[in-house]
């Protein structure tokens, strides 16, 4: 009769004591996943204020287009102030983006970049990101460009002014700390942006970047219908017409039709005679705040905790791991952490025993 609560609460024991795998590799306390996070308050400086817009919190997803005549809002009308990016500027030039990743699709896009010796843009989530940090390293460490593309993929002009600086301040974050770089570009969700949400965006240094030619590639998703010719027909139709300047196109690799059909698109695009390369290299510009001081990003994962100040608390998917200690994420140092806990769990687990046999 004591048996049963004593295994009881072994179970239980282990699931506290052991880590999941995947929480232990990005050291430092994270939002919940998918879910828009709360602002660290130590990051409300960044933006001021006052200077932002005043252009209505939207009531729901692409809703209210009646004021994009003054607020500018791209998703109405393609509405695009100066410093907004859409197009690369030179003729011949092709920036090859892909959103929504990391994702387990990734790596055989990677490989298939690596292949044809070409390098993109990858606009990353945040909530991905800490899924899949090594898949996000390998693409730093074959030279492709990282953009910040929010930490739950909200439509912004939904948010307000601190949940936006969140969404995109955790997703800087967290790519930081598994990568060492700090992007300089963006991506809104949905190219869902207006003065309002450019405004905060600029003010913490991105370059709002879109596109001239989307794919649609999402709407693969789940869908046995979908028509898988209908990606490469975009790209072709996009080749074909003549254009004053080069293009920006939209894909992406989280869903596996799209990531599938990726490597006909690009083989197109190169046939056509595009040169195809990063959003930031046909701008030519910088990708990363840390690109004027090294050209070899350092990733602080093993060497510097990540905030630590936040005003959300820890759920089951932040699993995220409760700051651990700096050197606690390489290889060897994960083992270590697991013997600890193989320990703790021995011991507990003895003591459970003792205590519900005594009883
Ligand atoms: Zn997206």
């Amino acid at each position: 009769m004591y048996l049963t609560p004593s295994l009881s609460a072994l179970f239980v024991t282990a699931l506290f004591v052991f880590p999941s795998p995947s929480a232990a590799d990005v050291p430092g306390q994270w939002p919940p996943l998918d879910q828009t996070p709360s602002l660290a308050p130590q990051w409300a400086a960044l933006v001021n204020v006052s200077s932002i817009p005043n252009a209505p919190v939207q009531k729901k997803a692409a809703g209210d287009c009646s004021q994009t005549a003054v607020y500018c809002n791209w998703s109405c009308d393609n509405c695009k102030r100066p410093g907004d990016v859409t197009i690369c500027p030179g003729q011949n030039d092709w920036g090859i983006s892909y959103d929504d990743g990391p994702s387990t699709y990734t790596p055989a896009l990677l490989d298939y970049l690596k292949k044809n010796n070409v390098t993109a843009t990858f606009f990353i989530i945040g909530s991905r990101a800490f899924e899949n940090p090594d898949i996000l390293k390998r693409t730093v460490a074959e030279g492709h460009q990282i953009g910040v593309h929010t930490w739950s993929h909200p439509y912004l002009t939904t948010l307000t002014n601190e949940q936006i600086m969140a969404e995109l301040k955790w997703t800087e974050t967290i790519i930081k700390t598994i990568t060492g770089i700090t992007p300089l570009y963006m991506r809104p969700p949905y190219g869902d942006v207006d003065d309002r949400v450019r405004s905060i965006a600029n003010q913490m240094g991105y370059k709002v970047t879109i596109w001239d030619v989307d794919t649609n590639d999402w709407l693969s998703d789940n869908n046995p219908k979908f028509n898988r010719a209908s990606i490469t027909n975009v790209i072709k139709k996009a080749v074909a017409k003549k254009s004053p300047t080069g293009h920006i196109s939209l894909e992406h690799d989280l869903y596996p039709v799209a990531a599938a059909e990726a490597p006909k698109a690009l083989d197109i695009i190169l046939k056509a005679g595009f040169a195809a390369k990063p959003v930031g290299t046909c701008l030519g510009t910088k990708f990363y705040v840390e690109d004027s001081n090294s050209t070899t990003p350092t990733p602080i994962i093993n060497s510097t905790p990540t905030p630590s100040a936040t005003t959300n608390s820890a759920t089951e998917t932040t699993s995220a791991v409760p700051t651990a200690t700096d050197s606690s994420q390489s290889d060897a140092s994960l083992s270590t952490d697991y013997l600890s806990s193989f320990a703790l769990f021995v011991t507990s687990t003895f003591c459970i025993m003792f205590f519900g046999l005594i009883i």
